[in-house]
């Protein structure tokens, strides 16, 4: 199935009561028992709950998995991965991952024993050296969040196997719709729901897929253990936002090349990322391992701080906000805003200086959002 195709159907057909074609909103905790032990499939919502079973097969289908989970947040969703590890084990990590996964990483996970190594993972040789006895994962996102770098997913993996270490994918950026790191490898793929998946900016949520069985029993264990489940409501509004996941890609696309090939010719941009680009480091990486190029920009204003904030007050229609992936375009300033819980010296080393802006590019049409950086710029 075509993924237009797969975005409209994915996780249910109809409701065999009612012909009811989206999911009935099970608002509900508890569920009658014929008798002790005797249930129609649900128990108690935290373990499962009709609304939310047709999203996570949805995750699954769309991720070419055998199983999905959905999780409280896309944070909950990569700490229920943390909780399968033991005291002692060891992390490879991508050194340039969202802030609040690094700080769940490194103010968090290592007070429960787990040791983590920040590399950038460009290389067979780099991650190579970063790999011990007592490695167990290795995480990273791609493209990297905030400078969109890419990470050659095949080549981790086939490492990875060699030294029997499992492979995690942020796959946030990218969507399924661009990108399907179980195909090339992975064996765990993550994403942040409140961004594209969901798509509107209404609901958190993150969720994994895996094809392993026993990977898998131990999640759905831990997702009922520890208990961080988002609520019916959400899920319903989540598997709504799905339907449209194919055609609101396209639209991110089309706005984000538009908007990088502005922005890369003006004269008040210093330098533009964005994979399209031939100037991006990875953009023959991107035309392999990608299906697009995906809705995000990063591009740093010609001056200092106070000529990034000119510029940002500059703007109408780009909102000042964290977060991505939403119909509406969003644009912030990651050293003070979604990365400002990275250590400074890490942030310098990777360029996120003052003048370092990231833009998320809703769907709206490429001329109005160009016009609007056009103003923004022009108060530089
Ligand atoms: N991963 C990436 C790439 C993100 O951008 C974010 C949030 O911004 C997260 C994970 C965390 O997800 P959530 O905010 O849903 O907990």
């Amino acid at each position: 199935m075509k993924p237009e195709t797969l975005a409209v159907h994915a996780g249910f057909e109809s409701d065999p009561a009612t012909g009811a074609v989206m999911p009935p909103i099970y608002q509900v905790s508890t569920y009658a028992q014929s008798a002790p032990g005797e249930h129609q499939g649900f128990e108690y919502s935290r373990s499962d709950n009709p609304t939310r079973t047709p999203l996570q097969k949805a995750i699954a289908e769309l991720e070419h998995a055998r199983h999905g989970l959905v999780f409280s947040s896309g944070l909950s969703a990569i700490d229920a991965v943390l909780n399968t590890l033991k005291s002692g084990d060891h992390v490879v990590a991508g050194d340039d991952l969202y802030g609040g996964t690094f700080r769940l990483f490194s103010r968090v996970a290592v007070d429960r024993g787990l040791e983590f190594s920040f590399v950038p993972l460009h290389s067979e040789a780099e991650l190579k050296a970063a790999i011990r006895p007592e490695t167990k994962l290795i995480w990273f996102e791609t493209p990297t969040n905030p400078m969109l770098r890419l990470i050659d997913i095949a080549m981790v993996c086939r490492v990875a196997k060699e030294y029997g270490i499992l492979v995690g994918v942020d796959n946030t950026f990218m969507s399924p719709m661009l990108q399907n790191p179980l195909d090339l490898g992975a064996d765990i793929v993550m994403h942040s729901i409140t961004k594209y998946i969901n798509g509107h900016s209404d609901v958190v949520m993150g969720c994994l897929a895996v094809n392993d069985e026993n990977l898998y029993a131990r999640l759905k264990f831990l997702q009922n253990a520890v208990g961080g489940v988002p609520g019916p409501m959400d899920c319903f509004l989540v598997l709504r936002g799905i339907r449209t996941l194919a055609v609101r890609m396209r639209q991110h696309e089309l706005g984000a090349n538009a908007v990088a090939a502005f922005l890369s010719k003006h004269p008040k941009v210093e330098a533009t990322i964005h994979p399209s680009l031939i100037s991006h480091p990875d953009h023959a990486l991107a035309i392999r391992q990608q299906r697009g190029f995906g809705g995000m920009i990063s591009f740093y204003v010609r001056g200092d701080l106070a000529a990034s904030k000119r510029f940002l007050a500059g703007l109408k229609l780009f909102k000042l906000a964290e977060s991505l992936g939403g119909v509406e375009s969003l644009i912030e300033h990651p050293a003070i805003m979604t990365h400002a819980s990275v250590p400074e010296e890490q942030r310098l080393k990777l360029g996120i200086l003052d003048n370092f802006i990231r833009v998320s590019v809703g769907i709206e049409h490429a001329d109005d959002l160009i016009a609007d950086l056009e103003s923004g710029l022009k108060a530089v």
